[in-house]
């Protein structure tokens, strides 16, 4: 399941192909996927000019010339895929259509952008852009990570007096937005927090910690990205995945990476999902 980091770099990925052009018309291959798409989704796209690529939370928004924005969001295992662009570096053919390519975008440029998605658990809505705030999807997601809005008076105040552990806080969207359950083990790691401490009984100063180290994992895992992914794809075409080193996460049993540390990475189950964790430097 992407989590933040792939999402931006599936964005960063399509960015040159898709922002500030043009989409010729668009293949809406079946109904629906987590939800239906809306009304005549193939139609109101075409010709639409692509003003701005922008990402909140997990979510991708293309914000076109028409004054709508598309929402695309990959759920499980949906992958994007691009074919035919314009750069020079990948030009290829443009591959044979497959069983789950759902929508395709085919732009003004020559860029074939296919979305992809075998289990459909990802979506796609189409909307007035000055109403997006208050779409469903969006409306309730707390601050960006790697924006203003997230800073340690934030999390302080929003922490407070929960005796949730710490790993659920962290996933709860509406305190931060697009965390995963692979970038909380690894930010509570780095600060060195244990998953299950209570939310509301870590020290304000342990707290405030947790931002510029959330910050900082994420920040990490999109440089990976951006280092391992040439112009963010793999040489097929993908966008956004790639081979990333994790200090806790599916390490149980391994030796702790901190400095000093003689400690093993353990793992528990939290709210029915795996935590990972160093059982002697994470209190
Ligand atoms: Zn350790």
């Amino acid at each position: 399941m992407p989590e933040l980091p792939e999402v931006e770099t599936v964005r960063r990925g399509l960015l040159p192909a898709m922002e500030s052009h043009v989409i010729a018309r668009a293949d809406v291959n079946r109904p629906d996927l987590r939800w239906p798409f809306p009304d005549r989704m193939a139609e109101r796209l075409t010709g639409q000019r692509v003003e701005r690529l922008r990402r909140r939370s997990k979510y991708i928004l293309a914000d076109l010339s028409g004054g709508e924005t598309l929402l695309m969001h990959l759920g499980m295992s949906g992958r994007i895929l691009i074919s035919g662009d314009p750069l020079g570096q990948f030009v290829r053919d443009h591959p044979a259509p497959e069983k789950h390519d759902h929508v395709v975008f085919h732009m003004k440029n020559g860029a074939r952008i296919i979305f992809n998605d075998p289990r459909r658990f990802g979506a796609m809505d189409l909307f007035e852009t000055a109403t997006a705030e208050a779409h469903p999807l969006l409306s309730a997601i707390g601050p960006e990570p790697l924006g203003n809005a997230f800073h340690e008076d934030h999390l302080i105040a929003a922490l407070r007096g929960r005796m949730t552990p710490i790993k659920s806080a962290l996933l709860d969207q509406k305190i931060v937005a697009g965390l995963g359950n692979i970038y909380v083990c690894e930010a509570l790691f780095r600060a060195g927090i244990h998953p299950v401490r209570k939310a509301g009984k870590i020290g304000r100063t342990r707290v405030a910690s947790l931002v510029p180290v959330i910050r900082a994992t994420l920040e990490d895992a999109i440089a990976a990205g951006g280092s391992s992914l040439r112009d963010y794809r793999r040489a097929d075409g993908e966008l956004g995945y790639f081979q990333h080193s994790f200090d806790v996460y599916g390490r149980e049993g391994a030796p702790c990476r901190r400095d000093g540390c003689n400690g093993k990475v353990r793992r528990i189950v939290q709210a029915g999902r795996s935590s990972f964790y160093c059982t002697a430097c994470q209190r």
